[in-house]
């Protein structure tokens, strides 16, 4: 910790806020500060900007193997430091080292499979159906980037949005969450060590969101924005971007329904119920937020989930051996305990959990709800935290139109050990991607992301490097 960098990274110069301001960083096991990291303001985010622009024309002409090897380089820096990281993450986060350490990997592979996918940038070159003209096809970079990121993932959320940017060519600036500012300063610190060249990365951490981020949305010189985050501050940020035709990748919130039907393998669903509820405590936009369950096996699902659920162990992410570390904060916190008791009001049964522990931090403990009415608040709110809420169904196209009943469309989960009923529902389902007898699809090998109010565009994959490309045409007669 006492190496991490706590300044603002612009154009290549670790720097104070111009104004000396600086902001908290808190322990949420502990409710102690940390350390404290530079705030800054709408004058320092212009100056990162600028770094931004200035770097973009030679960083764009740089040879694609470069830009590739950079970003390897950068990976193989950052599993070397699994363990720092690791820590750094869990410290500002709260979440177990075991998960940390399970994010660090998961954010490095974006740098190696971005580092794989700088190079195989194609183009295109064919005669018009006229046959008078020819067309070139080029790719190029979109050109100087915002990157926007949440607390819940504070590495892997800046890796992939950075590695494609990088890949593609374009510089950028991002801006980290206020509570996981650590996190991305370090990744700041570890691709500048591997060779990434002045003002590419600028990171500006700041406690004062929208006067950084608007005037650089509207001023026009930013050519693309990229942002994960909720769907509300998504919508805001959609409309500051129309003004300058600003182009958007946008990552927000879910509402995950998953499905286990009467022919599940009810083992396997349970497996799948802790993954998809329970990484990252709970806070994860991937979360299963809704559990439907066949009214046949739903009271043997709810007994082996809550029973799970209850063995978790709760406690310092620190501590090794700890399952579910802290919420992220006291508001998060609140807000969970607010949906339950709306719940239970309602007339869900606790099976397990419930009930917040005195003690400082911010700890919640796996909580799992039976019999939940779906009139519950937590039906359409995103829960963000460990709690499962289970409601039960009857038949195919009914569940079908239940899960598909919300705004949100990121992620589905499907448990059932018929193909052609697995294929058919996971068709049927408004989402991005679909977990079929398995709690967990996040990968960098495969595109990411949602549908209807859950966001526009793909992270990861092949596709995921197209997000920061635009095509150029040139039309070459045939003579
Ligand atoms: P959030 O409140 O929307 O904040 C996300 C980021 O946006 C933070 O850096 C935040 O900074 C910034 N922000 C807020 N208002 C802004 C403004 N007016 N202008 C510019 N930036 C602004 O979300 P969160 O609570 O951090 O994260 C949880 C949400 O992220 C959940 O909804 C979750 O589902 C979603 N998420 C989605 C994905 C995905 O891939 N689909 C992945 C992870 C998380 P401040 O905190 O300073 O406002």
């Amino acid at each position: 910790m006492t190496d991490t960098p706590t300044q603002l990274f612009i154009g290549g110069a670790w720097v104070d806020a111009s104004d000396g301001a600086t902001l908290p960083v808190d322990d949420p096991a502990t409710g102690e500060v940390l350390c404290h990291v530079a705030d800054a303001g709408p004058k320092d985010a212009g100056l990162a900007e600028e770094a931004a622009v200035r770097a973009q024309e030679e960083w764009a002409r740089t040879a694609p193997r470069v830009r590739s090897e950079i970003l390897r380089r950068a990976y193989e820096i950052i599993i070397e430091r699994t363990d720092e990281l690791a820590h750094l993450m869990t410290a500002e986060m709260g979440k177990p080292l075991a998960e940390a350490r399970g994010e660090v990997a998961y954010a490095a592979e974006f740098f190696r499979w971005f580092s794989e996918e700088a190079a195989r940038i194609d183009g295109g070159f064919g005669t018009l159906p006229d046959g008078r003209n020819r067309m070139l096809l080029s790719r190029r970079p979109v050109g100087p980037c915002l990157l926007i990121t949440p607390w819940n993932f504070p590495l892997a959320m800046g890796t992939r949005k950075i590695g494609p940017a990088v890949a593609a060519g374009c510089t950028m600036v991002l801006k980290p969450a206020p509570q996981t500012p650590l996190s991305s300063l370090a990744l700041a610190a570890i691709l500048q060590e591997a060779g990434l060249p002045d003002g590419v990365l600028n990171v500006v951490t700041t406690s004062r969101a929208g006067e950084v981020c608007e005037p650089l949305l509207r001023g026009g010189r930013i050519r693309k924005l990229s942002f994960t985050g909720s769907t509300a501050v998504g919508q805001l940020l959609l409309a500051q971007s129309a003004q300058a035709v600003v182009r958007t990748s946008m990552e927000l919130g879910g509402n995950a329904p998953f499905v286990v039907f009467e022919d599940a393998d009810l083992d396997k669903a349970v497996d799948g119920a802790m993954v998809a509820k329970m990484r990252n405590m709970g806070e994860a936009c991937t979360a299963a937020n809704r559990f439907f369950v066949h009214r046949s096996v739903a009271e043997e699902f709810g007994r082996r989930l809550a029973e799970r659920m209850g063995a978790l162990v709760v406690g310092l992410g620190t501590r090794e051996g700890v399952d579910v570390g802290p919420l992220i904060d006291r508001r998060g916190r609140a807000k969970v305990e607010e949906l339950v008791a709306d719940a239970v009001k309602r007339g869900a049964r606790v099976l397990v959990g419930g009930r917040t522990p005195e003690g400082p931090g911010c700890f919640y403990p796996p909580t799992v709800l039976a019999d939940v009415d779906p009139a519950s608040r937590l039906m359409d709110t995103e829960i963000f935290g460990p709690v499962a809420a289970i409601l039960t169904f009857d038949d195919e196209d009914e569940v079908i139109r239940r899960a598909n009943d919300t705004p949100w469309g990121l992620v589905g989960y499907v448990f059932t050990e018929g193909l052609d009923r697995a294929l058919r529902v996971s068709e049927r389902l408004e989402v991005g991607m679909v977990g079929l007898n398995t709690g967990l699809v996040s990968n960098p090998a495969a595109p990411f992301g949602g549908v209807k109010q859950s966001g526009l565009g793909r992270e990861g994959g092949r596709v995921g490097i197209d997000e920061f490309l635009e095509y150029q045409y040139l039309a070459v007669p045939v003579r």
